[in-house]
């Protein structure tokens, strides 16, 4: 798409009113000719106080080199494309929601450390195969809501029910392996941004926003927000991949997640709330009918220390 949007080139003051061209990269067009190129792995935040416009830097252009854009439009489809944070300022985000969710959960950690072992084991294979290295160790809640979900930073939380409901290693997996797609293509910080706009954010991370009221909104975003349709599908994607290379395939995933209670069941967000089960995302996963040709993920006394860890 194009977009409208004020560029400074970072040598004079000047503004430059431009066209963004949004494809496989963000290009700058003045008078229909390309000024820079601003590959999207490259696009920051600027600092700077909260302000409703987006204000864009970029690490392979001049220091001082500014885009301003006040279109909506826009603003979503450079989110939607761009890392925009460093992993740093994701990672304290992550860390001022844990607290947060953790309120909201009300379940305790479970750390029997047999089916702690077994889930790190399985979490480990996932992300060798998916080649992630910045998620944390994962951690299963007792709580007894259907759900898992990946915090901004990549730390991954499995609740005791959804736990419940997986009858075998492959079925977690694949929760697990989609999470890790979303925590890989950074979508959980796509959505806090996508919910509260780029200002919340900044402010949140500056204290400009009051802290409590702001981190309360970040917990809810992260339980309750859905992600959208291509960040489902690419998680999905993400996941058969994983799977695939360990031999496996990620078509349990699509049984476990029907044998979950409808969305809101009871006023409780379950896992489709916040992934929503749309009929071509079933579909796809019923068709990985990759053949399942790699050892098991986990031996059978893993799997059963996993099921029983909050219950050792
Ligand atoms: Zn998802």
């Amino acid at each position: 798409m194009d977009g409208q949007a004020v560029y400074f080139d970072g040598q004079t003051n000047r503004k430059h009113s431009v066209v963004l061209r949004i494809a496989d990269r963000l290009e700058i067009v003045e008078q229909d000719a390309v000024v820079a190129v601003w590959p999207f792995a490259d696009v920051r935040l600027a600092d700077g106080p909260p302000t409703a416009l987006l204000r864009l830097a970029c690490t392979s252009a001049l220091p001082l080199a500014r885009l301003e854009v006040a279109d909506e439009a826009t603003k979503q489809a450079i989110v939607s494309h761009c890392p925009l944070l460093p992993q740093a300022w994701e990672n304290r985000v992550g860390e001022m929601v844990d607290r947060q969710i953790r309120f909201f959960i009300r379940g305790n950690a479970c750390s029997a450390p047999e089916g702690q072992a077994a889930l790190a084991t399985l979490v480990g294979k996932l992300k060798s195969a998916g080649g992630i290295d910045n998620a944390h160790e994962p951690l299963v809640l007792s709580s007894k809501i259907p759900n898992a979900f990946a915090l901004p930073g990549g730390k991954i939380y499995v609740l005791d029910g959804l736990l419940e409901k997986a009858q075998s290693p492959d079925e977690l997996a694949g929760v697990l392996a989609h999470e890790l797609g979303h925590v890989k293509h950074r979508d959980g910080m796509r959505k806090l941004i996508h919910d509260g706009g780029t200002s919340f954010l900044i402010g949140l991370l500056f204290g400009d926003v009051t802290g409590a009221g702001a981190v309360l909104f970040a917990g809810r975003s992260v339980l309750d927000a859905s992600y959208s349709r291509d960040a489902e599908r690419d998680a999905d994607a993400f996941a058969s991949q994983a799977m695939g290379k360990l031999g496996r395939s990620a078509a349990p995933l699509g049984e476990l997640l029907l044998r979950i209670p409808g969305a809101q069941a009871k006023g409780i967000s379950t896992i489709l709330d916040s992934h929503p089960l749309t009929e071509d995302r079933l579909e796809a996963l019923k068709k990985d009918q990759s053949p399942v040709t790699g050892e098991v993920l986990l031996s059978n006394g893993e799997w059963r220390a996993l099921k029983r860890i909050c219950r050792p």
